[in-house]
């Protein structure tokens, strides 16, 4: 089991080497998130030995158990990348060293006030609806502004960049990755939004290729779920 998370963390890392250089890019550019929801915290445990530190989770309340129980693991981030409802963020903040999710003004000051609160300061992301599908969260292109300004005027908030989730269709992946690199010039470019979390297991290497700075990869490490 150990070999087996090890190794594969292995080859995820070389997808993502070999998709950065390919693209001109420094590997040490690209973060690895490694996605451990629905799997055991002893799995968690493992990829951490086998030199793994970041890991993403879309639950809160799995988040909160797993944290707890791994809190021995010193150096261990954890990013919230699910959608986050009002009522979490408090227990939330106080765990997620980054939030992805962020698609509303009024969560942006609710996540805001609960940093506040808890003395601390989070990073946030703006999560983005590139591909326009009904179901999905993340605020629409056209009302990014508003929600980056949000961000902003939280002075426990440290806007970091926005975040993409592809429609599961696989087909436009390329397409939204490029847009939402595209959307990011638009609102300011790196200077004010220096990550860009988009790429799974299946697409790493194009979002990688569009200038992704964090992918957040699960089963391709922890295996199906
Ligand atoms: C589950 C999930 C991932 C990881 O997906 P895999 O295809 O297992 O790599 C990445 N991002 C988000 C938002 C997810 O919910």
């Amino acid at each position: 089991m150990t070999d087996a998370i090890r190794d594969r963390l292995h080859l995820v890392r070389q997808r993502i080497a070999r998709a950065a250089r390919a693209s001109g890019r420094d590997p040490a550019d690209v973060k690895l998130i490694a996605v451990s929801k629905t799997k055991p915290a002893s799995m968690v445990r493992e990829a951490f030995e086998a030199g793994q530190r970041a890991f993403g989770e879309n639950y809160a309340q799995e988040l909160l158990e797993k944290a707890a129980e791994l809190g021995d693991l010193v150096g261990l981030e954890w990013h919230f990348i699910g959608h986050l409802q009002s009522n979490k963020a408090r227990q939330v903040v106080k765990v997620a060293h980054v939030v992805h999710t962020v698609d509303s003004a009024p969560l942006a000051r609710e996540i805001g006030k609960r940093a506040a609160q808890g003395g601390a300061s989070c990073a946030v992301l703006v999560e983005v609806n590139v591909g326009r599908e009904p179901q999905k969260f993340g605020v629409l292109p056209e009302d990014m502004e508003a929600v980056v300004a949000a961000v902003e005027s939280q002075p426990a908030l440290v806007l970091r960049g926005l975040m993409t989730v592809p429609p599961a269709d696989g087909d436009s992946a390329a397409q939204v990755f490029a847009a939402l690199a595209t959307l990011r010039t638009v609102l300011g470019g790196p200077s004010r939004l220096p990550e860009l979390s988009m790429g799974m297991s299946g697409d790493l290497e194009s979002a990688v290729a569009a200038g992704a700075t964090m992918v957040r990869i699960g089963s391709a490490i922890f295996g199906e779920r």
